[in-house]
């Protein structure tokens, strides 16, 4: 193994995590690759709605005129709709949400990482790791059908998504306790009720399974249906119509379909969990989906993807400038992603509570209905522009439940 790789940071996937560190670390002048099984631009299994969150961190990473210019929807907020049709609109306090596929937004940002000096290699596949004792050392990739070659790096980014191969070979993985769920999603018109100038993504809820609608730029919808594992396994291969079906099953969507059409294929992941408690160790870091994921609803993977990667760039820059403190430097990033993100986490499981209650939720949405203000404090915890410590305060959770 050369002693003086060729590349200092060798980022593995270029959706948003990986081209976003990309682009932090390439700005710093460290030379950055970037190696992407897919050609961009790709499409990926998403509800393709980004909390306001997002608008914050784009701006800090000066991604934000490249999105802009994608002329992405703007939404207010999201109606949260329960299984007897009991329903809360629920409006951001700050900024809004923006919604618009993820094809367009990851390029632009894997093209904002190529602009600032990263080198991106598309449709090469990391198959495995380079180790020096118990260090990771670079990475072994192969362009289609040509022999694996082996890229030396001082550090290696492990952004390659939920099904991550780095997480994988660095034995990150746990098993989780949590349900296992997949996500069957789509672009779909003419879903009646749903205007082309609706301001309001929507999210259905009932017994084991979800559904939200997000307006997408040019009158397509996003649909992004998540049930449990089991349901889709028993269906076989009639993915198509156990779609229809269980869209049908939401009461305050099926009569709303007559006139629905899918505009493009449906594409399927899971199972959607991941438990990853420690994102880091000798040689590499894990960012974005490869260091962890809980569910969908709360819809924060897009921010936790770019908020994780202004944390990943500032570690291995530190590990980068000072190699004899490298792996403190990495420590210290498991330890600032808690601080980013466990609170949201905590307020994420407890959605996920009053999820699998329906009478809970019915219930909850009711009150929030009633209580305006602990509705605008739970949408900036949600949005991810203000600390989920208040949503999530005794006296707030006393107050949505107190008759
Ligand atoms: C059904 C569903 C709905 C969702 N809805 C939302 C939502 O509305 N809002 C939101 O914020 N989040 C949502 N998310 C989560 C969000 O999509 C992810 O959190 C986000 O994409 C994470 O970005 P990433 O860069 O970590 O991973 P990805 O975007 O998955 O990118 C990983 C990249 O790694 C590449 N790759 C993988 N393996 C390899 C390999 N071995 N070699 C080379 N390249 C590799 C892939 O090709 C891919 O480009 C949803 C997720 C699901 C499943």
């Amino acid at each position: 193994m050369s002693r003086d790789p060729a590349w200092d940071v060798v980022v593995v996937g270029g959706g948003p995590a990986g081209a976003a560190t990309a682009a932090l670390l390439a700005a710093r002048r460290w030379r950055v690759l970037v190696i992407d099984k897919a050609r961009f631009p790709r499409d990926k299994p998403c509800a393709e709605f980004a909390s306001p969150g997002v608008g914050i961190v784009l701006r800090r990473i000066g991604a934000w005129e490249a999105v802009q210019a994608l002329r992405p929807r703007r939404l207010r907020g999201m109606q949260l709709i329960g299984p007897s049709g009991e329903r809360f609109a629920g409006t951001y306090p700050r900024g809004r949400a923006l919604a618009l596929p993820r094809p367009q937004l990851d390029q632009a940002l894997l093209d904002v990482a190529r602009r600032r000096g990263a080198t991106v290699w598309e449709g090469t596949r990391v198959h495995d790791l380079l180790r020096e004792g118990r260090r990771i050392s670079g990475v072994s990739a192969a362009t289609g059908s040509s022999p694996a070659r082996h890229m030396a790096a001082r550090l290696v980014v492990g952004a390659d998504g939920l099904h991550s191969t780095v997480a994988r070979h660095t034995d990150a993985i746990r098993p989780g306790w949590w349900p296992q769920r997949t996500g069957l999603v789509t672009h779909c018109e003419h879903i009646d009720g749903l205007s082309a100038l609706a301001s309001y993504g929507e999210m259905h809820v009932r017994p084991g399974a979800y559904v939200g609608l997000a307006p997408l730029p040019g009158g397509r919808v996003n649909v992004a249906l998540v049930l449990p594992g089991r349901a889709v396994r028993q269906r076989g291969k009639d993915i198509e119509s156990l779609f229809w079906h269980e869209l049908a099953q939401f009461p305050a969507l099926g009569s709303r379909l007559a006139r629905a059409q899918r505009t493009k294929p449906l594409l399927g992941t899971g199972p959607l969990r991941r438990r990853v408690p420690v994102a880091a160790g000798p040689g590499y870091l894990l960012v974005g989906d490869a260091a962890g994921f809980l569910d969908p609803f709360t819809g924060e993977g897009i921010y936790r993807a770019l908020r994780g990667a202004e944390l990943a760039a500032a570690a291995a820059d530190a590990a980068l400038r000072t190699p004899a403190a490298a792996d403190a430097a990495l420590a210290a990033y498991c330890r600032a992603r808690q601080r980013a993100f466990r609170p949201k986490e905590a307020l994420c499981l407890l959605v996920q509570a009053f999820i699998a209650y329906p009478p809970l939720l019915e219930y909850a949405l009711r009150r929030l209905r009633r209580r305006p203000e602990l509705g605008q404090m739970l949408m900036g915890a949600l949005g991810d522009t203000h600390a989920p410590w208040t949503a999530l305060a005794p006296a707030t959770l006393a107050a949505l439940l107190r008759p």
